[in-house]
């Protein structure tokens, strides 16, 4: 019997009994990190990092909840679990189930470049690793993060010169944080909408600081705002008085604005390259650190990176879950 099984609830361990990032509803899920398409709702127990856990709670409500230490090892029916750290959002981790000698890592997704502000990645050897490759093109090309830091810094100092308010549009949960991090606060003040300010008093009241935010409300003085930065999810665009901070300057941050389609989809004055996945060395630098010899590639471009990781020499192959 395999250790771990690819089933149409998701990744399987039989022995254990538990899911990992379950599709459909399951009795014990393990949960790589708080992102909906992983953490969902409706499991009957739920395991993942501490600092995962109050994420968890805020997107999905009253759940059966326990959480364990990164490095820490559970026991579950036999099997050795223990969750470790995978670079890309606060509580992220890679799940390393362990069963006679027989190792796998579930890596969830993951970034290997440290930002500053996640738990940097860690390879973890073993002999079945399971990888996403949803920038596995070798164009994705990631700078380094101080370079793109500096980016954003320049363009939020060049709107306020120019008496406008700079918006810049990110994922809630990750993504926000790691922008919010980036900025210079020297240069002025940092808002934020109710998504992003939600996620993170979550990540504050964990203990894990993060730089002054102000929640912005339809009622504040929108002449405050000049000069100043918001850090809010797309959907403030839509908003009624977003007209009232004119003039603004819009910028999105994301792996995709590597291309050029994507930036003119997006609609944004100012596109920048940040990603909390891997890039394309990233991903091959992960999996040759974990010295396993079987790949088995999820959600991406899995057959270009499959077909290339065979060529490679690895024993790959493209899992649907
Ligand atoms: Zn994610």
């Amino acid at each position: 019997m395999s250790l771990i099984k690819f089933t149409n609830k998701g990744i399987y361990c039989p022995r254990a009994e538990v899911y990992i990032d379950p599709l459909k509803k399951v009795d014990r899920a393990l949960i790589t990190h708080g992102h909906s398409d992983h953490a969902r709702r409706g499991h009957k127990r739920y395991l993942c990092t501490h600092a995962s856990k109050p994420i968890l709670r805020h997107r999905l409500g009253k759940i059966d909840c326990d959480s364990i230490e990164y490095h820490e090892s559970l026991n579950i029916n036999g099997v050795n679990f223990s969750f470790h750290p995978s670079g890309h959002i606060i509580g992220s981790a890679q799940i390393r189930a362990e069963y006679k000698g027989e190792i796998w890592v579930v890596s969830g997704d993951y970034k290997v470049a440290a930002d500053g502000f996640t738990e940097p990645f860690e390879p973890v050897k073993c002999h079945h690793f399971i990888t996403e490759s949803t920038f596995g093109l070798p164009i994705y090309k990631w700078d380094d993060p101080a370079i793109t830091a500096n980016q954003l810094n320049e363009w939020w100092a060049l709107n306020q010169a120019n008496n406008k308010v700079s918006i810049i549009l990110a994922y809630a949960l990750g993504k926000a944080q790691r922008i919010i991090h980036d900025l210079d606060p020297s240069i002025g003040s940092i808002y934020t909408d109710s998504a992003v300010e939600g996620i993170n008093s979550v990540i504050r009241n964990h203990g894990i600081p993060i730089k002054a935010t102000t929640l912005f409300t339809p009622d504040i003085n929108k002449k405050s705002l000049v000069g100043n930065i918001m850090v809010a999810t797309p959907s403030i665009m839509n908003a009624d008085w977003v007209d009232q901070l004119i003039p603004y300057d819009t910028a999105a941050a994301s792996g995709w604005m590597m291309l050029n389609n994507t930036r003119k989809r997006r609609n944004v004055d100012q596109a920048f390259v940040i990603s909390d996945h891997a890039d394309w060395k990233g991903l091959l630098s992960a999996i040759q650190a974990t010295e396993a010899e079987n790949v088995y590639v999820t959600h991406g471009y899995t057959d270009f990176f499959t077909k290339y990781l065979r060529e490679s020499g690895w024993n790959a192959r493209v899992v649907t879950t």
